[in-house]
């Protein structure tokens, strides 16, 4: 693995950014002190730096020569509700809030990318270095677009990775096609009629056609689905009474979707309605479903996946290079970019010992080696997009 002299020099620097960003967490779209940090370091490498799309987003532009070509690279900035158990001398200090999913590192690397490609000036085009709020919750990605990211800062193509605590250190996932699954909410209120759990025949009773409507529900991937487009329905709340001798009004039922299709996307909203409504009916009561459609699945386009994999060869060597047999069915906001932007988007391994703690754990840490890792990575991605002929 090459890493630049000028990203080695600036690796202390860059680790205190990293301790200081998980210091200080920040939710989606509040990310206010995060974004006033990117700025400034930006600002003082000589990027145009440009602000407040999707309130906190921050997009930083160099340009190097003649070419009318230009690379987009985001990273996310946004922190989880999550209480931090991880013990570190940089743990959060605000309570209930952590960096558990390494944006705090995504920055920060492409924060070293930034330094390195400002300084080497090794390239012709314009490289916009994409700092988005909100990816965990309200779609920055798509905030910043719907306010014309891509016009503004128009791109040949877009890329972005996620560190992987599930992977070796330094191991790049790709994977052409879908990566990532879309993701919706239903919440299904079963109205009922309460009354006294003495006497079930004065009442209609939303438990028990809530717990009917939860395993008919099973059904739906089992018996509609096709066996080979993947899709999840996981029932993840249901809330419903409080004592044994009362049978409440309601109950309410909370249900994650994922799928990858559109067309299974649609089954899956239309089945899951279906079955909220007409068991409610056929218990003699109403069900009122909310379905609310969340994150598109993320899609990677071919050609970037296939250059992505041929850099991450030279660079990590092919033994460290793996093609994803299976899509992840989690979700990424950055798959919005993917339907406007070609691009790609991977990940890079961050597990030494094995048994490092997931995403959106209490005890997360962003490994800090990788800093120097995925910043070279970034610039020689740059740099390689945007080769000088
Ligand atoms: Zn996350
Ligand atoms: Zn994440």
């Amino acid at each position: 693995m090459s890493i630049n002299v000028s990203l080695t020099n600036s690796m202390p620097e860059l680790v205190a950014i990293r301790r200081d960003l998980h210091a200080h967490p920040e939710l989606g779209l509040e990310e206010h002190r995060t974004s006033d940090i990117v700025a400034s370091y930006l600002e003082k490498l000589g990027y145009k730096v440009h602000r407040g799309l999707a309130r906190t987003g921050v997009v930083a532009t160099l340009s190097s020569g003649t070419s009318g070509r230009a690379i987009g690279i985001r990273a996310d900035m946004d922190a989880l509700p999550i209480l931090e158990e991880t013990g570190a001398e940089y743990a959060s200090k605000t309570p209930g809030l952590m960096h558990a999913c390494g944006h705090d590192g995504h920055t920060t690397m492409l924060l070293g990318a930034a330094r390195a490609i400002a300084e080497r000036r090794n390239f012709d085009g314009t490289v916009h270095l994409i700092f988005q709020p909100a990816e965990e919750n309200f779609g920055g990605a798509k905030i910043m677009m719907d306010e014309g990211l891509f016009q503004k800062f128009p791109c040949d193509a877009v890329f972005a990775l996620h560190n992987d605590p599930g992977l070796p250190f330094g191991k790049f996932a790709l994977r052409e096609g879908p990566i990532m699954a879309a993701v919706d909410e239903c919440r299904i209120t079963v109205n009922g009629r309460g009354g006294h759990g003495a006497e079930p025949q004065d009442t209609a009773d939303p438990i028990v056609c809530g717990a009917s409507i939860v395993m008919a529900l099973q059904s739906i991937v089992a018996r509609n689905i096709h066996p080979m487009d993947p899709s999840v329905v996981t029932v993840g709340a249901f809330h419903a009474g409080a004592a044994s001798n009362v049978i409440p009004e309601r109950a309410e039922i909370v249900v994650g979707i994922r799928s990858f299709d559109p067309r299974v996307r649609d089954e899956l909203e239309r089945r899951i309605t279906m079955i909220a409504k007409s068991q409610a009916e056929s218990f003699g009561m109403t069900a009122t479903v909310n379905y609310n459609r969340s994150y598109d699945a993320t899609i990677n386009h071919k050609v970037e996946t296939d250059f992505v994999r041929d850099l991450a060869v030279k660079f990590a060597g092919a033994s460290n290079v793996v093609d994803l047999e299976r899509a992840s069915m989690g979700s990424e906001d950055f798959g919005y970019m993917l339907t406007e932007c070609p691009g790609t988007y991977f990940f890079l391994g961050t597990s030494v010992t094995g048994d490092e703690k997931t995403f959106h754990h209490p005890g997360f840490d962003f490994n800090d080696d990788l800093i120097p890792v995925g910043a070279a990575f970034w610039t020689e991605l740059v740099e390689a997009y945007l080769a000088r002929s």
